[in-house]
């Protein structure tokens, strides 16, 4: 079993030239059977199988990694973490979330660089003020908290911003305190050796090919190393749902599209925390290094491959340049993609079935490394119980059916404008 983390194994690893670390987590094979079985080893699958192991006592779970672990969204993003949404369906759930990052670390026993350092949406309308205002009351309701800020306010704290844009001057902000960002990589690392540490196999390079079916249920999985059976089966998969589910002749409602991110070279401490411009779709924070992490809309269609293409490249820099326009003297370091799960109303899906033994996970669309707390903690009590917890009680895959849509931004089915 991998070492408790503190101060004394500092010191004595100091002492003994770093030769008493193990590793964070064990190599497993694969075990011919499993009493569940999560496909995706991404900060969602390996947090459903640490709450499985910590709250529910299950611990003969696998999580099949078809590469490595977080080589998929969770740790291709933009690490803001925050829990300012307006409607009941969404708001409990994300503030859930909320309340597992600020124990998080301490929980893990691995520091995952959890920032408090605060989100503002600039408000660049009389409109958009009203809209902001009914959202951050819904926030103060459910114990968010938020603040609405007036342009002198956000002047003092962003000089830098362009606040006499002709077209989006800005007018004022949105703002919650308790948002910011955490380190995704260790997110990841962290939520692998503490599933690992409860007795959960994590196998890394086994991609899901396909399932074992009995009289219709969901019995196990065909992998890239052999088949394994499983008395429930859970895909947390992100982007790649649809590509799985379509061997049980599943049609899911969701698109995956690219989503690309960007960070520059590193600079002094220049942004307080997180800055979104959503008029212009453009957004950015600074990382503990002092590079600008930005990034903007999704690229304009539908695919499955992991990288993204110019003109999404130029849109999110004409963002980035209306709004504080010194960053045209910035140098780029490094731009990438990841594949989202981009939902028809923008919220998720946390469900049992539709098909005996299986059970979902997926619909994170921008935004899902907020939620990994939550969605594990949610995911693994859906599993355990075969019912939905009341914080994802919404996140019903059957709502496109019956017409419960959460459609957080009244935008319809219009995966580019949640
Ligand atoms: C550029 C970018 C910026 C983002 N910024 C933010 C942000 O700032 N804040 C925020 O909250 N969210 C953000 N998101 C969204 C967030 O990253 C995702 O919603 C979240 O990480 C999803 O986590 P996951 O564990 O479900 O998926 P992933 O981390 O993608 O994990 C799924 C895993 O499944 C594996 N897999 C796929 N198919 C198979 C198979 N057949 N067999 C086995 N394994 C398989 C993949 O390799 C992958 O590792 C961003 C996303 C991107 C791409």
């Amino acid at each position: 079993m991998s070492a408790r983390y503190s101060f004394l194994s500092l010191i004595s690893n100091a002492l003994n030239g770093q030769t008493g670390w193990r590793p964070a987590w064990r190599n497993a094979p694969p075990k011919p059977a499993y009493d569940v079985i999560i496909v995706g080893g991404g900060g969602h699958g390996l947090a459903t199988a640490y709450y499985l192991a910590k709250e529910h006592g299950i611990r003969n779970v696998a999580v099949l990694e078809k590469g490595h672990i977080g080589s998929g969204n969770a740790g291709r993003n933009t690490t803001i973490i925050r829990s300012n949404y307006l409607l009941p369906g969404n708001e409990p759930f994300y503030e859930w979330s909320m309340k597992l990052w600020e124990g998080l670390e301490q929980d893990l026993n691995y520091n995952a660089m959890v920032s408090q350092r605060g989100i503002i949406n600039l408000i660049h309308s009389d409109a958009q003020r009203d809209a902001y205002a009914r959202r951050g009351n819904a926030m103060r309701l459910a114990g968010a908290g938020s603040e609405l800020l007036d342009a002198e306010t956000v002047r003092k704290m962003c000089p830098f911003l362009n606040f006499d844009n002709a077209r989006f001057p800005i007018k004022g902000g949105l703002m919650q305190p308790r948002a910011g960002t955490a380190r995704h990589d260790a997110v990841v690392w962290g939520y692998a050796r503490a599933a690992d540490r409860l007795g959960v196999d994590i196998i890394q390079n086994c991609e899901v090919t396909g399932f074992i079916r009995d009289k219709g249920a969901v019995v196990g999985v065909e992998t890239t190393r052999g088949a394994i059976r499983g008395g429930k089966v859970a895909l947390a998969v992100a982007g790649s749902t649809s590509r799985l589910t379509r061997h049980l002749d599943l049609r899911m409602p969701l698109e995956s599209h690219v989503l690309q991110a960007f960070v520059s070279e590193g600079l002094k401490p220049l942004i307080p925390g997180v800055i979104t411009f959503g008029m212009g779709h453009f957004y950015v924070s600074q990382s503990d290094k002092g590079g600008l992490v930005f990034g903007g809309d999704i690229d304009g269609y539908n695919s499955y491959a992991q990288r993204g293409n110019m003109p999404v490249v130029e849109d999110v820099l004409e963002g980035g340049m209306a709004l504080m326009p010194m960053i045209g003297r910035l140098r780029l370091l490094r731009s990438w993609g990841g594949l989202v799960d981009m939902s028809m109303d923008g919220s998720p899906i946390i469900d049992v079935g539709p098909l005996p033994g299986l059970y979902l996970n997926t619909g994170w669309n921008y935004g899902g490394f907020k939620a990994t707390p939550a969605s594990g903690w949610c995911f693994a009590y859906t599993i355990a119980q075969d019912r939905a917890h009341d914080f994802n009680a919404a996140f019903r895959l059957d709502r496109f059916r019956s017409g419960h849509i959460i459609d957080e931004k009244g935008v319809g089915a219009q995966p580019n404008l949640h």
